[in-house]
């Protein structure tokens, strides 16, 4: 079959054995799969200088063979989304605390997922969503941008902030902060979008912000309008994006980390007179569960989210699609629907 490598920092396409099915695990042949900025991220080896050879790791596709044990998950002929994006979607143990307390990916058997620009793709069947026609192929991105998005929404219901509530997403017209608008417009929170231009502040407000506001002027018109907001969600892949985030914050509100900034961003500091004088509570957020992706296949159902696609391509583009990419050449996301060509 044909799949994506990477080798010495480019990306092309192989001739590569077809996977087979270990137990509990299945063999989807893939009909689209989203391009993720963390795969342009590790291809450029801007973490650590970590380099797979193998990349893609949001998918939906048809269910074809099935190994030992898969078949109290899924069925051969179900189209599926993998359910649990990049972190900790290839495996999990299922019995350990942090399973147990909804936190899979940091069990110490996790796995993940990586490698589905490849016609066939064989994955842990438990991380199978199915998903209805109605949901058409190029919402491949749900499977991690999508479900990172909620996954850090449903964050502010635990952490006890109310929908009417005012809160802000940095990075809001970019892969995952799209869905963020969407998604806390429709659970009724006051959203505040922050990103630059003119073209992706229009964006966000079509996407249903209350308001669209460019990053230099946030923290005044944040400060004028709300007196801070309740939490901040920041999804860009920048330190500048992390400091932003906190300024737009109330006392004692809740900051979220999401975008994964490249290590030679340096660090997110934070001076810890302020911390104690503002009382500002700070946790990450990385992807979600397989039942986060069970309700945002509803959701999406529900016409509620919608992947913004502005590339579709063939398997053999991806290459170009990467350039593109980091030349921030379009506003949505990039969706091969292609593997065979
Ligand atoms: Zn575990
Ligand atoms: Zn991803």
């Amino acid at each position: 079959m044909k799949a994506a490598r990477i080798r010495n920092g480019d990306i092309g396409v192989e001739e590569v054995d077809d996977p087979q099915p270990g137990p509990d695990h299945a063999v989807v042949r893939v009909t689209a799969a989203g391009v993720c900025h963390s795969d342009l991220h590790l291809a450029r080896g801007d973490w650590y200088g970590m380099r797979p050879e193998a990349v893609g790791h949001e998918a939906i596709g048809i269910v074809e063979e099935l190994g030992p044990g898969a078949e109290r998950f899924t069925a051969v002929g179900d189209r599926v989304i993998l359910g649990l994006g990049g972190t900790g979607g290839g495996y999990w143990c299922g019995a350990c605390e942090y399973c147990l307390n909804g936190q899979p990916r940091h069990c110490a058997q996790a796995k993940g997922v990586m490698g589905t620009f490849a016609e066939r793709f064989a994955v842990y069947a438990p991380g199978l969503v199915k998903i209805p026609d109605s949901v058409p192929d190029t919402e491949a991105p749900l499977a991690c941008g999508g479900l990172t998005a909620y996954g850090a929404l449903k964050k502010l219901l635990q952490y006890d902030i109310k929908p009417g509530r005012p809160i802000a997403i940095v990075g809001a017209a970019g892969g995952l902060g799209h869905y963020a608008i969407q998604l806390a417009s429709a659970f009724g929170y006051r959203v505040v979008g922050v990103d630059v231009g003119d073209e992706r502040l229009e964006f966000i407000r079509s996407l249903g912000a209350e308001v669209a506001v460019s990053a230099d002027e946030a923290a005044a018109v944040v400060a004028q309008q709300f007196g801070g907001v309740d939490a901040v969600l920041v999804f860009a892949a920048r330190v500048a994006g992390y400091e932003l985030g906190l300024n737009l914050l109330r006392k004692g509100g809740l900051f979220v980390g999401v975008g994964l900034p490249p290590t030679s961003d340096g660090n997110f500091q934070i001076d810890p007179f302020r911390f104690f004088i503002n009382d500002y509570r700070i946790i990450f957020s990385a992807v979600g569960t397989v039942q986060d992706m069970r309700e945002l296949v509803e959701l999406a159902a529900a016409g509620k989210v919608k992947t913004h696609v502005d590339r579709t391509g063939a398997l053999s583009e991806l290459s170009t699609i990467f350039d593109e990419l980091s030349a921030a050449k379009y506003l949505g996301r990039a969706v091969i629907t292609d593997l065979g060509a």
